[in-house]
């Protein structure tokens, strides 16, 4: 007799006991595997001195944001051809590019004018590829404020944020895919719900790295812009506009990206504080 027909028949008979314990020991695997591969990435940033796990080269991330920028641009109209206001932030940024930090990291920076006149936005993408919409261009009135906006987003890329939340979210995926495959019963479609709610869980945790990604960047590009000359309470007057142009019934797509700009003020003055702790010096350029 097949000594193993024994074990076959109960399996057929019951097959939800049986492949659920499978389930449960493939989910704990790719939990397992998830965590393990997330954790040997660990490096030390140069620039922020924290430990972050990333799986991509800096060569990779500036492959990647190369290959996305036409895309990115094509969502805000294209690249603006409006020459004088490239030229304008171009002459910003090279200060801030020019700077050691920047210059070191060897990431190839371009900055680019959105021809986009109704969304406020600035994003940067892995790499050095970075963007300013004309809508936000225009609410700002200082050389100043555009090195506020554009420090932050630079501080972004060396910060690797991008890879990093790369990173955490392929763990989170194989953290609640592992949840998903050992708690969804399929004979059972009530249990979805305890699926999702996993896999909502990974979402949270992904957004609140978001908030704390936004205000490192803010620190360091309140630095940023104070080194290369710029009077840094230019990214406070940057709030405040971002907050008034908040206002209105279409909310700015920045605040979806980035938190509320009420929350940021404050941190940003204790920034400045920290970075000046005997007053902001006179003569820096606005
Ligand atoms: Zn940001």
């Amino acid at each position: 007799m097949n000594p193993f027909s024994q074990r076959a028949m109960p399996m057929q008979s019951r097959p939800q006991g049986k492949s659920l314990g499978l389930r449960l020991i493939i989910g704990i695997g790719m939990a397992a595997f998830s965590l393990f591969s997330y954790f040997k990435s660990a490096s030390v940033n140069t620039v922020t001195g924290e430990k972050q796990y990333i799986k991509i080269s800096p060569q990779q991330e500036v492959a990647m944001g190369l290959q996305a920028a036409p895309q990115m641009a094509q969502q805000y109209g294209g690249l603006t051809r409006d020459a004088n206001a490239q030229a304008l932030v171009e002459s910003v940024c090279r200060r801030l590019a020019a700077l050691p930090k920047v210059r070191e990291s060897g990431y190839p920076f371009e900055f680019h004018v959105l021809a986009d006149e109704k969304t406020i936005n600035a994003f940067a993408l892995p790499g050095g590829q970075t963007f300013i919409t004309m809508a936000l261009l225009r609410r700002l009135d200082s050389e100043g404020q555009i090195a506020g906006v554009m420090g932050h987003e630079i501080a972004h890329v060396l910060a690797r944020h991008s890879a990093e939340r790369m990173a955490k979210q392929e763990l989170t995926q194989g953290l609640s895919g592992a949840a998903v495959l050992a708690t969804y019963d399929p004979s059972n479609p009530r249990s979805m719900g305890t699926a999702q709610v996993a896999m909502m869980i990974g979402n949270l945790v992904t957004m609140k790295f978001g908030r704390d990604d936004e205000l490192e960047s803010d620190n360091l590009g309140v630095r940023f812009m104070a080194e290369a000359g710029y009077d840094p309470r230019g990214m406070v007057r940057v709030m405040e506009v971002l907050a008034s142009a908040g206002g209105g019934s279409r909310q700015p797509e920045f605040f979806s990206t980035h938190p509320n700009p009420d929350n940021r003020i404050a941190r940003i003055k204790t920034a400045i504080d920290k970075l000046y702790p005997n007053g902001v010096p006179q003569g820096l350029k606005q």
